[in-house]
């Protein structure tokens, strides 16, 4: 079985690498030059929870320079680069190709569906973190696990079989029909810490510290449930407000800057329009109004701009 990872940064090059170690047939595909170079010349230097596990030599390309055909392809860049990916390997599929989409945010089954046959799909949403110690360094905590979907359920024999072979590699996969539900609760949470860490430029934990911030959070989240819920979604916003509350703690996630705010203090973009953006867009199609939301990522956009992200 040939899996490709098209985009190898954190959260990619930390599967790839467990798929790797398992003996699977990895390749990474990457646009970051320095990153492809490093690992192609180096191997990709692993380290996790402050342990140096070695140099793995992943083959390891730029979009322009693979060949041949991929049985399952991780698709693993932000949001705003997935459309751009998918364009660059879409001549490595095969009529049956699986397509694995774990990215944080919504809407990405609609682009999708533009490559690969729905019942090829697997959508899912993680919580493993991963993180990069410059181009090819992996440097992750802790585990995590996967919640999965096929889009149109047809053949979910060789899926759930699928799963079963990621799952020796410990990637903790679970089929679950509720990932959808899993999936607007992840972006219902980022919807809210990501944008406000950002805004407010505070951690997890001093988000949580001002008791008003509440009114915040919850300004967010009802514009969330009446959107979901329109899209037929089966949200629970209390669920929502709950998993936001648990990361507060500095023992769980409050030292956590999220990854916008990373992204913004990076120079680089962010993923705002898959996230409160994506809550604007479909609440003008379901005619819900969405002032929060429009005004959030407006003012994403705005510190983008005047930071000059990349
Ligand atoms: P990432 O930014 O590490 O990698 C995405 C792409 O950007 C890769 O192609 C990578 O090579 C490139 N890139 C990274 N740093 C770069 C730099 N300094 N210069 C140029 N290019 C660079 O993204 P990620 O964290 O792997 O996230 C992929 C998707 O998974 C996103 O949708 C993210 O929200 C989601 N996700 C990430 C984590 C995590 O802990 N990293 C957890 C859950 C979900």
């Amino acid at each position: 079985m040939k899996i490709l990872f098209a985009g190898a940064g954190a959260l990619g090059s930390r599967f790839g690498y467990m798929l790797f170690k398992n003996n699977e047939d990895v390749t990474f595909v990457d646009s970051w030059e320095e990153h492809v170079r490093n690992i192609t010349n180096n191997g990709l230097k692993v380290i996790i929870d402050e342990v140096d596990l070695g140099n793995y030599y992943i083959p390891t390309y730029h979009p322009d320079q693979v060949r041949g055909k991929y049985d399952v392809v991780f698709v693993a860049t932000k949001s705003m680069q997935l459309r751009a990916m998918l364009e660059k390997v879409k001549h490595l599929f095969h009529d049956d190709t699986k397509i694995i989409c774990i990215l944080n945010g919504l809407g990405h089954v609609e682009t999708l569906k533009d490559y690969i046959k729905e019942e090829n799909i697997l959508i899912g949403v993680t919580v493993w973190t991963s993180g990069l110690g410059g181009p090819g360094v992996l440097n992750a905590h802790g585990t995590g696990k996967i919640e999965l979907k096929q889009v149109k359920e047809i053949n979910l024999d060789e899926t759930l079989k699928l799963v079963d072979r990621l799952n020796d590699a410990g990637l903790n996969i679970k089929y679950s029909a509720d990932t959808y539900q899993s999936i607007w609760h992840k972006a219902g949470l980022n919807c809210v810490l990501n944008t406000f860490c950002t805004l407010i430029d505070c951690n997890i934990n001093q988000y949580g510290s001002y008791d008003k911030n509440l009114e915040l959070t919850r300004a967010v989240l009802n514009e969330i449930t009446a959107v979901g819920k329109a899209e037929g979604i089966d949200i629970n916003q209390d669920v929502i407000e709950n998993n936001i509350k648990n990361c507060f703690p500095l023992e769980t996630a409050g030292a956590h800057y999220p990854s916008l705010y990373q992204d913004m203090k990076n120079g680089r973009l962010t993923e705002i329009d898959y996230l409160n953006g994506e809550i604007s867009r479909l609440g003008k199609i379901h005619n819900i109004p969405t002032p929060v939301c429009d005004v959030i990522t407006l003012m994403i956009h705005s510190k983008e701009f005047i930071n000059n992200n990349k």
